[in-house]
C-alpha cells in the first residue's frame, strides 16, 4: 500500500509513530537504569566501616562485611570463584563456631557454600536472599579428609540427600551426624531459621526424640537438598535491618509439613519466564543507605577484611558511626506486574532456586 495515496491517514500514522517512539524511549530509559545486581556483583571488597545491615534478607545490602578465610582447621569454602564468602562479622564468627562445635559432635568439618557478596545486595545468579550478610549455606556433605584443591572446590558435586520423586530423604545417605549438625546449628540463639528440603524436615520430625524444641527453627522449603541455609536475626547496631516474623512455637511437624507431601507445592511454575526480582531491582528498590554502601572506598586489602577470630579484623576497631533511623529506608516503587515482587509469604524466604519444571 502506498501511504502517499492516503493523505487522510497520515496524521493518524504520525501520532501512532510518535506513541511508539515514546514507548521505545521509556523502555530505553528503564533499561538504562543500572541493575543493582550488576553494581553489587562488581564489588570485590567491602569498605572498612562498622558492620551494619540495611533492609531485608531479600532486599538490602550491608556494610562492614568480613570474609570467612578460605580454610580453617574445621571448614573449607566451596565455589570460591563466586566471591560470596562475605558476611556480617557475627555471621562469619558463627560459621566458624559451628564448624568447631560440629567437629566436637563428630562431623568432619564444614563445607561452606554461599554467604554474601562483599557488600551484599542482589546477586547475578542464584539466591533471592543472602543480601544483608545474615544468611549462609552449609553443605550436607562432610568435609573430606584430604584438603580440597581450589579446582576441586569449584567442581566437586554436592550430594543430593532427597529423592526427587518421593521427596523423602535417601536412607542410605542420611546419618545421625546430619541430624546432630542441624541440631547444633539450631541451638544458637542468634539463628532464627534453618531452611531444609521438606524431606529433611520430615526425617527430623520422624526420628528426633527427647528435646524437639529446636525443630521449630527447621523450616521446609524448595531446594535445600544438598545444603541447609542458616539465617541469623538482625544484629545490634543495625537499626535499618528489617527482621522477619518469628516462627510458630510448635515443632512444625503437623499440617504445614503435610502440605509439602501433596501435589500442590510441586506443580510446574505457570509463568517460568516471569522476571525475577534480581533482574529488575535497581538502586531505587533498595534502602537508600545502599547507595552509600556501594560508593564507599574499598578496604585497603583482602587481608584487612578477612575475619581473624574477631580480634584483628579491621571492622572490629572501627569507630561506631551515627545510624539513620529505620523509617528513612525506602523500598522504592516496584513494577506491579513482576510476580517476584509479591510480598514475602509467611512461610519465609523467596525461592532460592527454581521450582520443578521451571
Ligand atoms: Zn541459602
Amino acid at each position: 500500500m502506498n501511504l502517499r495515496s492516503l493523505p487522510d491517514r497520515k496524521p493518524f500514522l504520525t501520532a501512532a509513530l510518535a506513541l511508539v517512539t515514546l514507548a521505545a524511549l521509556a523502555a530505553a530509559a528503564i533499561s538504562a537504569e543500572p541493575r543493582a545486581k550488576d553494581l553489587f556483583g562488581a564489588k570485590k571488597l567491602p569498605a572498612v566501616v562498622p558492620a551494619q545491615s540495611f533492609g531485608f534478607y531479600s532486599k538490602g545490602c550491608f556494610a562492614g562485611g568480613v570474609a570467612l578465610p578460605m580454610d580453617g582447621p574445621t571448614w573449607e569454602v566451596m565455589r570460591p570463584s563466586r566471591n560470596r564468602r562475605w558476611g556480617h562479622p557475627a555471621m562469619i564468627a558463627l560459621i566458624e563456631k559451628l564448624s568447631r562445635d560440629a567437629v566436637a559432635d563428630g562431623w568432619p568439618g564444614l563445607l561452606v557454600g554461599d554467604v554474601s557478596q562483599p557488600r551484599g545486595g542482589p546477586m547475578m545468579t542464584g539466591h533471592a536472599s543472602h543480601q544483608i550478610g545474615l544468611d549462609a549455606d552449609i553443605w550436607l556433605t562432610p568435609m573430606p579428609k584430604r584438603p580440597l584443591t581450589i579446582a576441586q572446590r569449584e567442581s566437586m558435586s554436592a550430594t543430593l540427600m532427597v529423592d526427587e520423586k518421593t521427596h523423602l530423604v535417601k536412607d542410605a545417605l542420611w546419618t545421625p551426624a546430619h541430624t546432630r549438625l542441624l541440631k547444633r546449628a539450631a541451638s544458637y540463639p542468634e539463628v532464627e531459621r534453618i531452611l531444609v528440603n521438606p524431606g529433611i524436615k520430615k526425617e527430623l520430625c520422624d526420628t528426633v526424640t527427647g528435646d524437639r524444641s529446636w525443630l521449630r527453627k527447621i523450616r521446609p522449603f524448595w531446594g535445600h537438598d544438598y545444603h541447609f541455609h542458616m539465617r541469623i536475626g538482625c544484629q545490634p547496631g543495625s537499626p535499618g535491618c528489617k527482621g522477619q516474623e518469628a516462627t510458630p512455637a510448635d515443632d512444625g511437624c503437623g499440617k504445614p509439613l503435610a502440605w509439602w507431601f501433596t501435589e500442590e507445592p510441586w506443580r510446574p511454575n505457570k509463568n517460568p519466564d516471569a522476571p525475577k526480582a534480581r533482574d529488575l531491582m535497581t538502586m531505587a528498590n533498595l534502602p537508600k543507605e545502599c547507595q552509600a554502601v556501594l560508593a564507599a572506598t574499598d578496604a585497603p586489602s583482602l587481608a584487612a577484611v578477612t575475619y581473624q577470630g574477631g580480634s584483628a579484623a579491621a571492622v572490629a576497631v572501627a569507630e561506631p558511626q551515627p545510624t539513620e533511623p529505620t523509617e528513612t529506608i525506602s523500598s522504592g516503587a516496584l513494577p506491579a506486574q513482576a510476580s517476584a515482587f509479591a510480598p514475602t509469604p509467611k512461610i519465609g524466604i523467596p525461592l532460592p532456586r527454581p521450582r520443578p519444571g521451571n
